[in-house]
């Protein structure tokens, strides 16, 4: 890794950062991670809000999959945040429909997919993790699973994401075409003091999709994989391609081979882009991932990316864009 890119991570992150054995030339499966000590989170993008009250959860000693859920909730309810829970993008038919996975640190997972009317799928997942015998729950299933564990009924579709909805249906007639603007999936995963990592995702998936379409972040090993003994990965971006790849689950079992971090996440993205013939395919999907020993990796096809950190010495948004300058 050359020294610039090294040094842009750094003053951008503030945190401390682990050095290759050979600075010089580090093996290409042990690229500079950025490293945080104690307990940390970090989700996708920059949800600065979801981010910080996961880490209120953190700070004092609390459980990571309650700080995971508390966090996401945030986006999940926040209006304004038009790929997640309420004000969500809907399908081109015009209905909002949600999508979430959870996994703790013994490496138990909750899914729900094709959800509607109902705020919270991260929650509902999270139940469906506990409280069922199964790991996936579908459409009006879930739905139904979401009822009866006292979740209310509420309508997702905002004016404001009616209003979008309607201009683009004029626009584009109707035609299911990919939306490559639109990716601010969450993706949280963390650790807490005791070293427990647990990781969440949550969407509302691409915008104006064909209805019934479901993306990478519900399922599991795509979106989102935590291995208690290994480490946590999480995705966003078109989910197509990251089902294709198993992005998450890649990330996780490179690190297992001993990758680290950042180069499990340049070679999970370096996948995508190889089943694409080599070229940087007209699609964004960004990737970030740690290992046990709380050392970082962030990477994504396109530059614009970064995840938002907080732990103890750390607080704020760290662009992964200083990996591009190597190229
Ligand atoms: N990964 C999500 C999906 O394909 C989209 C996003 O990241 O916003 O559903």
């Amino acid at each position: 890794m050359k020294r610039r890119a090294f040094l842009g991570l750094g003053a951008a992150s503030g945190a401390s950062l682990i050095l290759p054995t050979s600075c010089a030339s580090p093996a290409s499966n042990q690229k500079v991670s950025n490293q945080v000590n104690g307990p940390f989170v970090i989700s996708t993008w920059n949800p600065a809000a979801a981010n910080a009250a996961a880490w209120e959860g953190l700070k004092d000693d609390g459980y990571v999959l309650d700080a995971i859920e508390a966090g996401i909730r945030i986006e999940e309810e926040n209006p304004n945040n038009t790929t997640v829970g309420i004000g969500g993008a809907p399908d081109r038919d015009g209905h909002v429909t949600l999508d979430a996975c959870i996994m703790n640190e013994k490496g138990d997972a909750g899914s729900v997919v094709f959800l509607e009317d109902v705020v919270y799928p991260i929650s509902v997942a999270r139940q469906v993790m506990e409280n069922s015998p199964h790991v996936i729950l579908a459409g009006q299933g879930a739905q139904q699973f979401a009822f009866n564990n006292g979740f209310a009924k509420t309508n997702l579709l905002t004016e404001k994401s009616k209003e979008a909805w309607a201009k683009w249906l004029v626009k584009a007639e109707y035609q299911p075409i990919i939306n490559i603007e639109m990716h601010d999936t969450i993706g949280m995963i963390a650790k807490d003091a005791q070293g427990r990592i647990s990781g969440g995702c949550s969407t509302s998936g691409l915008a104006y999709k064909m209805r019934g379409r479901v993306g990478d972040s519900p399922i599991i090993g795509s979106g989102l994989f935590v291995d208690g003994e290994v480490g946590a990965a999480t995705a966003t971006g078109l989910g197509e391609e990251v089902i294709k790849t198993v992005g998450s689950f890649l990330m996780v079992e490179l690190m297992r081979q001993g990758y680290s971090p950042q180069a499990a996440a340049e070679e999970a993205i370096g996948r995508i882009v190889a089943k694409k013939g080599g070229e940087k395919p007209n699609f964004q999907v960004g990737y970030i991932c740690f290992n046990t020993k709380g050392e970082i990796g962030a990477y994504s096809i396109h530059p614009g990316f970064g995840y938002v950190l907080n732990s103890e010495t750390d607080n704020g948004y760290i662009a992964a864009d200083s990996f591009f300058k190597k190229e």
